[in-house]
């Protein structure tokens, strides 16, 4: 794992336990959102057998810390790693559940002109999330 970045990480409240690392590895690797399962997946090909309670508890853990995005699909919670990475977004397949971030650094004049609208009614946005539904390459 990179050093800078757990450094970074550390300053921000990170206990590195084998577990966090091997995580926060899976994480910035991927470029979608992965599921526990998904995570245990890749883990065992790596002969790394965690508890699921682990995993959960620290990924609630890190997501609190806003190091990792939370947001459900099909049901499913899903993890994104977010810590100074690139503004995102995400796509769906309405027909089999896949997945995929999609960068957004632009997304501000519109988000900014919306929040506004909910300020005059007297809330206060903090963050926003946004998925694009439709068919993926293998199922349009
Ligand atoms: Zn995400
Ligand atoms: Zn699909
Ligand atoms: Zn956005």
């Amino acid at each position: 794992m990179d050093k800078q970045l757990e450094e970074k990480l550390a300053k921000k409240g990170v206990y590195f336990t084998h577990l966090v690392k091997e995580l926060v590895t899976t994480l910035v690797k991927a470029n979608k959102p992965l599921s526990v399962d998904d995570v245990l997946i890749i883990f065992s090909k790596k002969k790394f057998f965690p508890y699921k309670t682990s995993l959960y508890r620290q990924l609630s853990r890190l997501a609190k810390l806003d190091i990792v995005e939370e947001s459900v699909f099909s049901g499913i919670k899903h993890y994104c790693f977010v810590f100074e990475e690139d503004h995102h977004h995400h796509f769906e397949c309405d027909e089999c559940g896949y997945v995929e971030k999609i960068s957004a650094k632009n997304c501000d004049d519109f988000v900014s002109k919306i929040s506004r609208k909910i300020k005059k009614k007297g809330h206060k946005t903090t963050s926003h999330s946004f998925v694009l539904k439709g068919l993926c390459s293998k199922c349009a």
